[in-house]
């Protein structure tokens, strides 16, 4: 079985940037003040199960590491009104939940194996392809909080919820850093590789979610947007299409915008 969630520990940070950079930017060099009690803060991200929920397989070690930074990094970074667990668990499908009646966000598995092996139809390079893994299953991760958040919270969403929680999780990954722009548009490339492999049976009108092809320009979009001047490269063939592009710099700066006027009260610090 495949390490899951071990190298997310790095991406704990970009939760933390983001939402403390664009809310409270500061001077370089300053320390961080400690975090202000919130009174709306009364649950924890939490590793593991959920009482009276078991999962159908016991967590390893490094999972359970990988889990607990991201969960302590966000701890430190939103609110919560009850605990939320997070887990990896055998679902007998590729995918990935956020349930409100349990309170848990759950990775499958089974995703994680579906994602190794589209990546592997693109490079032979098994580092490549474990770290395009990796990318894809924080945006999976990042997807899933956006669920929970707009649950918890009560958020307004407008619009299909499914694209609003893409918007979130590709602008938390864009943290300013080139690795971070790197892992998003990895996880955009997951998109176009299953828009690949997806016969006219896998497209269903009535699907909740957008398309996969549309999920990758959508998420390319974002990209682009966030810095047009240097990503002029994902512009063109295999890439945006020049009428689309042209509208993605608002497009970042909108969706940046609605998530963190939306989160700004459950903001920690
Ligand atoms: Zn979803």
């Amino acid at each position: 079985m495949r390490k899951a969630v071990i190298s997310l520990f790095a991406y704990s940070f970009v939760a933390v940037a983001v939402f403390t950079v664009q809310t409270h930017a500061q001077p370089a060099g300053n320390t961080k003040a400690p975090a202000k009690a919130n009174p709306l803060d009364k649950g924890d991200f939490k590793v593991g199960f959920p009482p009276g929920f078991p999962g159908k397989k016991p967590m390893n070690a490094d999972d359970k590491a990988g889990l607990q930074g991201i969960a302590d990094s966000l701890n430190g970074v939103i609110a919560l009104p009850k605990n939320v667990y997070l887990n990896v668990d055998q679902c007998g499908e590729a995918n990935a939940f956020y349930e409100s009646e349990s309170s848990q966000i759950k990775i499958c598995y089974e995703l994680l194996d579906q994602f190794e092996d589209e990546f592997k139809t693109i490079t032979k390079d098994p580092v490549k392809v474990e770290n395009m893994v990796e990318d894809t299953l924080v945006q999976t991760l990042f997807h899933e909080l956006g669920h929970c958040l707009i649950d918890v919270w009560d958020l307004p969403a407008t619009g299909r919820e499914e694209d609003a929680v893409d918007q979130l999780a590709t602008v938390i990954m864009l943290d300013g850093t080139p690795s971070g722009q790197a892992s998003a548009i990895n996880a955009a490339l997951e998109f176009k590789i299953a828009s690949e492999n997806e016969t006219k049976d896998d497209m269903l009108f009535w699907d909740e979610h957008s398309f996969s092809a549309t999920r990758f320009y959508d998420m390319l979009c974002l990209v682009y947007g966030s810095n047009p001047q240097k990503n002029g490269r994902l512009v063109g063939a295999n890439g945006l299409p020049q009428e689309r592009a042209e509208r993605c710099d608002t497009e970042y700066k909108r969706a940046n915008h609605a998530w963190l006027k939306l989160l700004s009260p459950y903001i920690l610090n």
